[in-house]
């Protein structure tokens, strides 16, 4: 017989993705295989129980209507659980960002690197911050695992 752990893994799991050509579209081959590999991802690992919902495993079938994006969300058999729908924004702003001219980020880098270079050679760069607190002080989400508490 099974543990109760196996039943609620069976039973709260995403099993199948399949996003819906029509709405979502495809795109390159690259961008294709990136999307296979990130559904193959998360099919392999996952926890979903939709709405409190917990007779899975469940089927996720992503698509957009208007503006809208609809997560229907069904058993494996084709069973419709809950469908969660959420508005994309109308009117979406596109901002330009400026860059600056390759030449001047080439440049500054190679600053940066001499920098770096001369001050681990002369040992007057810190290679991490002194202690935990200096670490939670920059806001780092790193601290645990480099200091262990
Ligand atoms: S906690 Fe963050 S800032 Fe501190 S040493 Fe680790 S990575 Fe660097």
């Amino acid at each position: 017989m099974a543990s109760d752990d196996s039943d609620k893994s069976k039973t709260g799991r995403l099993v199948a993705v399949t996003l819906d050509e029509a709405s979502i579209g495809r795109t390159s081959r690259d961008v294709e295989h990136e999307r296979a590999v990130a559904i193959y991802d998360l099919i392999e690992e996952n926890s979903f129980r939709p709405g409190g919902h917990d007779a899975g495993p469940y089927a996720l079938n992503p698509r957009i209507d208007g503006n809208r994006l609809v997560f229907d969300i069904r058993l494996a058999d084709g069973a419709p659980v809950i469908a969660q729908i959420v508005a994309l924004r109308e009117n979406p702003e596109v901002i330009d960002v400026p860059l600056p001219a390759a030449d001047t980020i080439r440049a500054r880098l190679g600053a940066l690197s001499e920098q770096l270079a001369v001050a681990r050679r002369d040992h007057t760069y810190p290679r991490k911050p002194p202690n935990a607190a200096a670490c939670h002080a920059l806001g780092c989400g790193y601290v645990a695992r480099c200091w262990g508490h």
